[in-house]
């Protein structure tokens, strides 16, 4: 490793490129503007060549492999989008530009909206919010919001299935409202007795992520959505595994109030880096005019439309600085286009469809608990029986065959769970390879034990103290003595 690491390869006086003579009188520089006590690299163009190109192949990317990372969806992204994210009009557009001379921009912001709406059944949409978590917190405000116009003001909790996203409570907290978790019944379902214990006159909302972190959809959503608004509440629904619903499902259609989507997993956006991302949010009819300030509107006429952004009457206010992630929604827009109606609902298709199969594939050896027909994830038991063998094991040993492991012990629901989401832009040959090597895996359990617990072996660096990492992690490079 030691080699990689540029500062190693520094010598005094080398340089990566020459300064140009000067052509202008010499003058100094103000004091406290040139520091001479870092301990910069002084290395050749091509020694940081190879640096960077090297760090880049030390990572893992949808590029290089299968990433079936359960709840992410690390779909191929296609390129097509960097293309049209750096069209010039797009980058050089600035936030201060006046309306009129960001017609385009509006424009593409509009038709987004509009997509949006059409893919989820809603009548609105705002793209302001910039990841998943920061459009459910929206979303919390925008059905607060509403229950407060109407002066209904003794409603402050949120009930949260078991099953739900680590985030829906957390988006709770953090909007100020109080949680109330309702388990799930043997088949993963929400427990309809639960939930009927729980509604009142004190229920915000219902916040459900469907198809839910087990990869199975709510077979009794209806009668769900019928429970909550029976007493005054209203629905939201965690939108991030769209992905399996695309084009076949609309959540509006079901009920749901308010959702939000994640344009960075069902809408190809790279998101392994953790961002930037974009979580617009779409909402009923009855929810329009508590979107968040600005939502951009179209005038004009048909053949002369004129785009601008609007205030919403009873905004719940401003939730990012300027219009969002642009570049994030220049992407999603494009790959909307690409695929037209017809191409989602092949998306939703097979992403279901691999997601069972490799399901099947595997599920006599890993036990899956909740084993009925899964959307766009499955979530199986890793833990090999008689062996000693963990899912964190599996997951190291997967590694050393040069793919990336699933989600892991979550959710809490399942023990020692591997979340795994194929995503349908694998082919039949990488998901077949990818069941192989976990079924081979399952085999080394029991023929070699240790070659699991100390798994990789071969990867950049071996098994990490993952306590150590995140309570004292070293940031920064540190010459060696
Ligand atoms: C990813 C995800 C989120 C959160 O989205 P971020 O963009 O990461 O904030 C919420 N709910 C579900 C079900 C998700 O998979």
């Amino acid at each position: 490793m030691s080699e990689s690491l540029i500062y190693e390869l520094s010598s005094p006086g080398r340089r990566g490129t020459p300064t140009p003579k000067l052509d202008v009188p010499e003058a100094e520089l103000p004091a406290g503007l040139v520091r001479e006590d870092l301990p910069l690299p002084e290395v050749s163009e091509i020694e940081v060549v190879r640096h960077f190109l090297r760090l880049s192949q030390l990572n893992y990317a949808i590029d290089k492999g299968i990433y079936p990372l359960g709840s992410c969806t690390m779909k191929y992204n296609p390129k097509i989008n960097e293309v049209t994210a750096r069209l010039p009009g797009f980058t050089g557009a600035h936030p201060h530009q006046p309306e009129g001379l960001a017609q385009g921009a509006l424009r593409l912001m509009y038709e987004l909206q509009e997509h949006l709406a059409k893919i989820g059944g809603f009548a609105g949409v705002t793209l302001q919010p910039a990841a998943g978590a920061q459009g459910e917190l929206v979303g919390v405000l925008i059905m607060r919001a509403y229950h407060r116009a109407r002066g209904d003001t003794q409603r402050d909790t949120i009930l949260v299935p078991d099953s739900a996203h680590g985030t829906n409570p957390a988006s709770t907290s953090m909007s100020g409202l109080r949680v109330v978790q309702i388990p799930s019944d043997k088949r993963g379902n929400v427990d309809l007795d639960a939930l009927r214990s729980q509604v009142c006159d004190r229920v915000v909302g219902l916040m459900i992520t469907n198809p839910n972190t087990l990869g199975l959809f709510e077979e009794n959503i209806e009668e769900i959505v019928g429970i909550v608004h029976g007493c005054g509440g209203l629905v939201y629904g965690d939108g991030a595994n769209m992905n399996a619903l695309i084009g076949v499902v609309r959540p509006g259609d079901i009920g749901i109030d308010v959702m939000h989507y994640n344009l960075h997993k069902t809408f190809s956006t790279p998101h392994g880096g953790g961002g930037p991302g974009a979580g617009p949010v779409g909402v009923a009819a009855h929810l329009i005019d508590f979107l968040p300030d600005p939502v951009v509107v179209r005038e004009g006429t048909d053949a002369e439309p004129h785009y601008r952004f609007h205030r919403p009457s009873q905004s719940i206010g401003r939730v990012r600085s300027f219009w969002g992630h642009f570049g994030i929604l220049v992407r999603a827009y494009t790959y909307i286009r690409m695929h037209g109606s017809e191409g989602l609902r092949n998306v939703a298709e097979h992403a279901v469809l691999n997601a069972n199969y490799l399901r099947c594939r595997v599920r006599d050896t890993y036990h899956v608990p909740y084993d009925r027909m899964c959307m766009h994830e499955f979530v199986a038991e890793g833990r090999i029986s008689g062996t000693g063998s963990t899912a964190m094991d599996v997951s190291k040993r997967l590694i050393d065959y040069g793919v990336h492991p699933p989600t892991m012990y979550f959710p809490l629901i399942v023990h020692d769970a591997l979340m795994i989401e194929p995503t349908e832009t694998e082919p039949l040959r990488t998901v077949d390879a990818y069941a192989e090597t976990l079924l081979r895996i399952a085999e080394e359990a029991v023929s070699d034990p240790a070659l699991l617990h100390e798994a990789p072996h071969v990867a950049p660096v071996r098994r990490l103290d993952e306590v150590q990492a995140a309570r004292t992690p070293v940031l920064r490079y540190r010459r060696q003595p």
